[in-house]
């Protein structure tokens, strides 16, 4: 199967946006995108043997890529809408492609994201999806704005991603029902897109979390010029991480990455209706702590001691 038969029969499917004029099939997509918003674009890198394993079921490779994008537009309060997939493969292998996509298209229906467009190319197994979206002008969370005395949250748990690689990696040892769970966590993140949206009226600033609480917040209170106080007994962790907190200490929830959650601020006034969006929702989100102006972090630990995360955040190139 060459290129143009294997768009054919994996990628070119029917739009069902009203705004795509044009999708797969000419040199490039049209969009409309409404009189009065904002466009708003991500694209994330998904290399085998960095971000998945090669031998990972591409179900979840397929889920993952289009979950990353969104978790990105989710941090800008966006609305998703249209995606195009840079996919680099060793060969053609029909399963593979035929799991990837059902991944891929059924997390995109969820959030009727149409794919629009992409390249196909041989070489080392990588995925790159490019998402883009709108916000009605003036209105996308950013980094920046986040403003001393606002509290700060999380949403979901922390540190379930890191546990599943821990015991894949021997590290930590779950029983299976635990292991399943945190797996899950790690293979199919879920993206917070209408929590998002929701907040774009009422977070000061936001980010989502996937290189661990400690770097991404990091990042947020760097661009706000802030400082931040968490409190590590509010940090929302899971059964699993509960039971083997012992071994796994705060670092999982801290610097392990790949959560896929959002960190947000917002001024304490806004308290009640955050809560309430949360349970319309039904999607857990945590007060972990306060915005400063001292431009520094600070972990306070259960005993009121500060704590300094051993481990920085995940960075490529770093040595
Ligand atoms: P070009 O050479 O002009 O870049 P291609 O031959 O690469 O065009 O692609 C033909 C059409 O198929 C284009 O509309 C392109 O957007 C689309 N396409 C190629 N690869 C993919 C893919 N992996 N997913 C979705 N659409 C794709
Ligand atoms: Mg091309």
């Amino acid at each position: 199967m060459d290129e143009f038969s294997l768009i054919e029969k994996y990628f070119d499917r029917p739009v069902t946006r009203l705004d795509v004029s044009l999708g797969i099939g000419d040199d490039a997509a049209l969009t409309i995108v409404p009189a009065g918003y904002e466009l708003v674009s991500t694209v994330d890198v998904l290399v085998a043997g960095v971000h998945f394993h090669e031998s990972a079921d591409s179900h979840s490779v397929g889920h993952k890529a289009v979950a990353v994008n969104l978790s990105d537009l989710a941090a800008m309060g966006a609305t998703p809408a249209w995606a195009t997939l840079g996919l680099v493969i060793p060969e053609v292998d029909g399963l593979w492609l035929e799991r990837f996509c059902a991944g891929f298209f059924a997390l995109a229906k969820r959030y009727e994201v149409d794919l629009v467009g992409g390249d196909t190319a041989q070489g080392p197994l990588t995925v790159m999806v490019q998402l883009s979206g709108w916000v009605p002008q003036g209105t996308a969370l950013q980094r920046r704005g986040a403003g001393p005395g606002d509290y700060i949250y999380v949403t979901g748990r922390l540190g379930d991603a890191g546990l599943a690689l821990m015991h894949i990696n021997g590290e930590i040892d779950l029983p299976p029902d635990q292991a399943t769970a945190v797996q899950q966590a790690l293979d199919y993140p879920d993206p917070r897109v209408e929590m998002g949206e929701r907040l774009r009226s009422l977070a000061s600033a936001a980010i989502d979390i996937s290189d661990g609480l400690a770097a991404d917040l990091g990042h947020l209170v760097t661009r706000s010029e802030v400082g931040a106080e968490v409190s590590l007994a509010h940090l929302p962790l899971s059964k699993p991480y509960q039971a083997h907190f012992d071994e796994i200490g705060w670092e999982a929830a801290l610097s392990a990455g790949d959560d896929y959650e959002l960190c947000f601020t917002a001024a304490p006034g806004h308290h009640p209706e955050i809560t309430s969006i949360a349970g319309q929702l039904d999607v857990a989100v945590t007060r972990v702590g306060t915005i400063t102006a001292d431009r520094k972090i600070i972990f306070v630990d259960r005993d009121g001691h500060g704590y300094a995360p051993k481990t920085a955040g995940y960075a490529h190139f770093r040595s």
